[in-house]
């Protein structure tokens, strides 16, 4: 099997090149996965990645990427984003938009993509049209995974990640071997600080206020798929697909 792609140019920028691309699919892909933090979105588009050799592009991994370089190394607009992430609050659109802009040629990428993360407000999503439009690429569908409200913030308090590769467990439905440790590299596991109870209830806020309107902007242009997020990983998988399936 192949190593994991490192998605460095999405992580780190154009400048840098992504080693181990996976093979390229006869017919590359496009989606948008939607979903509040905590229904599993992430594991989701893990799945999808690995099945449709779609490239997951996240924009919380780009911020979470950069706070671990130099703070005389960043952009201003990275640390403003980075304090913004802290509290638990969006970044603004304009430094998402900067963002991504610099990074159009992953959108260009032959393995297609999962954005994971972006767009979270209608402004973005309007931009991303654009840019899409004017890359000539069209979108195959639109994920939204659900979950009633209680649920999610049981399962984010619990959440523990890699400080090393990432890996995510929790202290109860998925926990590593050795509490603390990470079961495939030895890294820590850390709470991240966006997972932290006074963080979460500002995200959720921030969530609903503006996030929740995104399904309606493309409920109407027929690409949202909405999948309920309860039940494993597997079993929300495959009724993706199905619903995937149902559309083609
Ligand atoms: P995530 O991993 O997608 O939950 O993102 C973690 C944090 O990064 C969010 O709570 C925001 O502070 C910030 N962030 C990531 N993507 C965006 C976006 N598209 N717009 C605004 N803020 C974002």
């Amino acid at each position: 099997m192949l190593a994991k792609n490192d998605r460095a140019a999405w992580i780190k920028g154009p400048a840098a090149h992504c080693s181990n691309l996976p093979q390229i699919p006869a017919r590359p892909r496009y989606f948008i996965l939607l979903g509040a933090p905590g229904v599993g979105k992430g594991t989701q588009a893990e799945l999808l990645s690995e099945r449709l050799g779609a490239c997951q592009l996240s924009t919380g991994d780009v911020f979470r990427a950069a706070k671990s370089t130099a703070e005389c190394d960043r952009s201003p607009a990275i640390n403003s984003a980075l304090e913004a992430m802290q509290r638990g609050e969006l970044v603004t659109d304009e430094t998402v938009l900067d963002i991504i802009k610099e990074r159009t040629t992953c959108m260009r990428c032959r393995s297609g993509f999962l954005l994971d993360g972006f767009p979270r407000t209608v402004y973005q999503a309007e931009a991303l049209t654009k840019l899409l439009a004017s890359e000539r690429i069209k979108l195959d569908a639109v994920l939204s995974y659900e979950l009633p409200l209680d649920t999610i913030v049981a399962r984010l308090s619990g959440r523990r990640t890699c400080e090393k590769c990432k890996a995510v467990y929790h202290v109860q439905t998925k926990p590593p071997k050795v509490e603390g440790t990470c079961d495939a590299c030895g890294g820590r596991l850390i709470q991240r600080d966006d997972d932290r109870p006074e963080s979460v209830k500002v995200r959720m806020a921030a969530y609903a206020a503006s996030t929740a309107s995104l399904a309606d902007y493309y409920r109407k242009r027929n690409l949202l798929v909405s999948v309920s997020a309860e039940g494993s990983p597997e079993a929300i998988y495959q009724r993706t697909e199905k619903m995937l399936e149902a559309r083609a």
